[in-house]
Order: structure tokens, then sequence, then C-alpha cells
């Protein structure tokens, strides 16, 4: 699919077991009109969004069309990722596992990326205590421009090494357009990170490309506005993608930020995507990253996004947060219990 104009405003429901050539005809229709259809097919039945002018799609019998139930609006400032445009839950396939839609992600691994040894070491200690997922960064966001910035390109080869080693998918950062061929060439999901949630162009730029996305919840973000950011990547054309609820700034300093525990059945009523926790940069305390982790399965999270390290007093880069490979060992079972206990299977 390519890049729509206009706006969603509506959507055509199709009938149950309505013909490929009926939601065809409708899809011709539209495009003579002007208009662009987006097609989600669910178990049940097929629903078209309809992008274009307004008045343009009001003038069009569509409830007449073949095979069509139902015309209606979406009201939400959010259209293709809300729960109106798609009831049923967005199941992303990542390497041979699931996330979303009962299943559950464990995506594990230190900050950053910080030499070939430290990473396939992580590699090796979190598949071992049940990870489903690899994580480390290459490109860094710091807040200081003097704090590592990561090993860039190399880092990707070295998480494309770990992949190879341990089946482990991995997940990585994008902050520039300019490295997105490289992200894309080595990681199996792109990270976009809280600071550059409203990045605009990023976005645009992710949504083009065939790789599920993992897009952090900005820092002062309301749930609303990531659910417009992650509209921008799925506009696109690019569907898979998994929100990340990773503490925001309040008045509370007990915890580097705040985790909105609120915002994981906010957003699953209000969108399919599914949705993580990240508690290593919520809290940025390794004490709460179990009863945090579990509150948030509790919660009904699709998975968990936390920050471990073969020897978190070395690390380059959030080392007060990193748990180290016993206490990761340790909590992940209790996350399994705890995932089983919710009804999940994990991957
Ligand atoms: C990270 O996951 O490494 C990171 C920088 O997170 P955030 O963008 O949520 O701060
Ligand atoms: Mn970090």
């Amino acid at each position: 699919m390519t890049a729509m104009d206009g706006s969603l405003e509506m959507m055509i429901v199709m009938k149950e077991g309505a013909a490929d050539a009926e939601v065809e005809h409708v899809l011709t229709r539209l495009r003579e009109a002007g208009a662009r259809g987006h097609i989600s097919t669910g178990d049940v039945v097929t629903v078209i969004g309809v992008i274009g002018d307004r008045e343009v799609i009001a003038g069009m019998p569509l409830e007449a069309f073949p095979g069509v139930d139902k015309v209606l609006p979406i009201l939400r400032p959010y259209k293709l990722v809300s729960r109106e445009f798609r009831s049923t839950d967005t199941v992303i396939s990542i390497g041979g596992g699931k996330i979303g839609g009962g299943h559950f992600g464990l995506i594990a691994g230190p900050c950053s990326v910080e030499s070939r040894e430290q990473l396939l070491e992580s590699a090796r200690f979190v598949k071992e205590a049940g990870a489903t997922m690899l994580r480390g960064g290459a490109f860094k966001p710091r807040t200081s421009p003097y704090a590592f910035q990561g090993m860039g390109v190399e880092a990707l080869k070295i998480l494309a090494e770990a992949r190879a080693e341990t089946g482990l998918p991995v997940v990585t950062e994008l902050m520039d357009p300019r490295q997105l061929d490289d992200v894309v060439e080595y990681a199996d999901v792109i990270q976009i990170g809280a600071r550059n949630m409203q990045n605009f162009h990023l976005l645009s730029a992710v949504g083009e490309v065939a790789r599920p996305v993992l897009l952090k919840r900005g820092l002062s973000a309301t749930v609303d506005e990531l659910l417009m950011a992650a509209e921008y990547i799925v506009k696109e054309g690019n569907a898979d993608v998994i929100l990340c609820e990773r503490g925001i700034r309040t008045f509370e300093t007990a915890t580097r930020n705040t985790l909105d525990i609120a915002a994981i059945p906010i957003i699953k009523q209000r969108c399919h995507l599914p949705v993580i926790v990240d508690p290593s940069h919520a809290t940025g305390r390794i004490d709460l990253i179990e009863p945090l982790s579990l509150a948030a399965v509790a919660a009904g999270a699709d998975g968990l996004l936390i920050e471990a390290h073969p020897m978190p007093e070395t690390a380059l880069c959030d080392g007060g947060q990193s748990l180290n490979p016993r206490d990761f060992a340790r909590i992940a079972t209790r996350i399994h219990e705890m995932v089983t206990w919710v009804g999940k299977t994990l991957g």
C-alpha cells in the first residue's frame, strides 16, 4: 500500500462471507471516485476504511453495494489503530514467535551494545531465562552529548550475530531516517524511542518498511498522542506496531519516571495494537522491576521490555537499572508464572 491522502472518516463493514469480488468492486468504485480503501481482514468480516474527500464519499451510495453490511463513521481522531476500525487484537509475527492476542513477548538485554562479548553473553543468558527477543541499542539517545552514543552499525552486526547464535529476534532503536536501511538490514524490530515519539518524519519513514515497530510513549505524551503517533506509522502501510508504556514525567521523584499502569487497559479499550511495558526506564530501579512487571502482566500487557546486563556495574549506559543474569532469571520465572496465570502464552 502507498501513502494515503485525505482523511479516514468512515468504514465499510462487509457482510459475513462477502465474496472477494464484492470487496474488489467496492475498492474499484472508491478509486474511481478519487478515494481509497484500506482493508482490514478479520476472522469473520472484512472492514474497509475509506480515505478521501468527505463530501465525495458522502455522495456515494455505499450501503447499496453488493456485499456491504453497513457504513459507520469513525469518531476517534486516530482511525486505523482504533478499536472501532478493528475490534480484534492485532497479532504480530516476529521471527518464529508472536506478540499480541494472547501471545506474550519478553524482550530483554542491555541498554546498549558495548562489545561483541557483552552482547553475546547477554543474548545467551536472557535466552536461557526464557526471553523471546533480545534488545540492545546501537544508536543511543543520550541526554548529554558527551555520554556514550552507541557503537552504530558495528553494533547492528553484533546483534545479527547474536540472533544467528541464539535464534532470538533483535530489537534496536532507530533515531535518524538516514540509518533506516542499516537498521532494516540487521534488526527484526525497529524501536522508536520516547524522545522521538513525535518525530513525524521518522514515524512516516518506518511506516514505509516491512518491519514491526516498537513505539515508545513520549515522556510527556498523553495516551491519545501515542495513538496518533502510531497512526502516522500505520497510515503509511506498516500495520505492525507495538506500543510501549515506559513511564511519564510527573512531580514524583522516587522513580525516574512514573509508570502509568492505567494506560495499559485504556490503550486496549481504544486500540487493537499490542501494548508492552518497560519497567526499567519507567522506574530506573532494579528493586521495582519485579513488582511492576507482574503488575503490568496483570493489567493486560502483551509483553515486557527489561534491561539486563552480564555485569551491570560495568555498563556504559543505564547500569543502575539493569538486572544481572541471576536476578533476571529469577524474575523471568515469576513473569512466566504470571503470564500463564492470565491465560497467555510466551512467544
Ligand atoms: C531505551 O529503551 O534504551 C530507551 C532509550 O528508552 P526510552 O526511549 O523509553 O527512554
Ligand atoms: Mn536504557
